[in-house]
């Protein structure tokens, strides 16, 4: 290659938006640093995702299917990115930090003996030295960590929803590496058993435009049934901060922020969250914020562009009739 490798992720027969997330990463790099992105795809039948991978900026493609791959298992997918390392030679591995990023990459960099880099939003060259350096949130977002990597290659992953898919340029073509694949179920130490798929109803919190969370001043279950009800009609999907899923009150997978979801949505509206930087690290990329708080000395209202001082459950109530009249659903 060398330049820059990323792993594209697919979910029921698609690339993952989070592969479309690091190929704009990759883009970004070439643009700094002149040099190619190659896209890792792993599973089986994947033809079809190849022209997609092209479209949204690949030069090259490398396809590794095999039986072993055909559900996402730890240790194939770092044994076979390693063997796609050898043969690219990347400078830089980039993969989303998700589940699969964030087992895979540690494992990746050690088999490397290179760098690794956890969960940057941004990066660029440093002016003085055109050297390329990473930013990171630290302290639970209340500070951005400058990370500059001494050696190469560096793995690194991305923090979801802190990049834009690129936008697909119809008729892009590349070149298809296609990787002899070397993987033995002896080698495995894990085996998948079951995949039990959550359900999701309406729209997917990581993708949605507009959020409707409630914290441990909703007080409970019944509260979260109505900011259901509020979602709903306002075609949002439903967060919690983590007091309201340590309580057992709604899903762990509906907990925003430093270690639940990261979300960008236009609208975030906040009900009895107090903005603890721990909560509040999830939602640095929504455009709009809302708080809604019994305490006006409430930290959320230091990161809301509109506040609301009162009852969750007045204003919840009051916005549901309001959206019902306006929207008529
Ligand atoms: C390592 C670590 C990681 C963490 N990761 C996360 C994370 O990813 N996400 C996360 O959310 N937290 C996380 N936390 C926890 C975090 O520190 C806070 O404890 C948590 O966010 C608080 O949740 P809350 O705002 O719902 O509850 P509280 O802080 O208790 O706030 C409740 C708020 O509700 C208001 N209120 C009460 N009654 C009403 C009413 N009737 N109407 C309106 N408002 C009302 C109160 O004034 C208060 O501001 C983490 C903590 C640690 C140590």
């Amino acid at each position: 290659m060398p330049g820059t490798l990323v792993l594209a992720t697919t979910e029921n027969a698609g690339l993952t938006r989070n592969a479309l997330e690091v190929l704009a990463g990759g883009k970004k790099l070439r643009a700094l640093l002149g040099e190619p992105v190659g896209a890792a795809i792993l599973g089986r039948e994947l033809s079809a995702h190849v022209p997609l991978l092209f479209a949204y900026g690949a030069d090259q493609v490398y396809r590794a299917e095999h039986q072993l791959l055909e559900r996402y298992q730890g240790d194939a997918f770092a044994s076979v990115m390693h063997q796609i390392c050898q043969r690219a030679q990347p400078n830089m591995v980039l993969l989303a930090g998700d589940s699969i990023g964030r087992e895979v990459g540690p494992r990746l960099a050690n088999r490397l003996k290179a760098g690794f880099v956890a969960d940057f939003v941004d990066f660029d060259l440093e002016a003085a030295s055109g050297r390329l350096r990473f930013t990171r949130q630290t302290y639970g977002g209340k500070a951005m960590a400058v990370m500059q990597p001494k050696a190469f290659p560096v793995v690194a992953t991305a923090k979801l929803r802190a990049m834009e898919p690129p936008t697909k340029e119809e008729g892009r073509t590349g070149e298809e590496i296609v990787v002899d694949v070397a993987l033995e179920a002896s080698q495995l130490k894990t085996r998948v058993l079951e995949k039990i798929q959550e359900e999701v109803t309406g729209v997917k919190l990581e993708d949605a435009k507009i959020v409707v969370s409630g914290g441990r001043g909703v007080r409970g279950p019944e509260g979260f049934k109505v900011l259901e009800q509020l979602a709903q009609v306002i075609k949002g999907a439903v967060g919690a901060s983590r007091a309201a899923t340590d309580a057992g009150w709604v899903p762990p997978s509906w907990q925003v922020g430093q270690t639940g979801k990261s979300v960008s949505p236009d609208l975030y509206l906040a009900f009895g969250i107090s903005g603890a930087t721990q909560h509040v690290a999830g939602i640095s990329g929504a455009k709009n914020i809302v708080a809604i708080n019994t305490d006006p000395e409430a930290p959320i209202y230091k990161v809301a562009q509109l506040g609301v001082v009162g009852d969750w459950k007045a204003v919840a109530t009051k916005l549901i009739e309001s959206c019902k009249e306006l929207t008529g659903r």
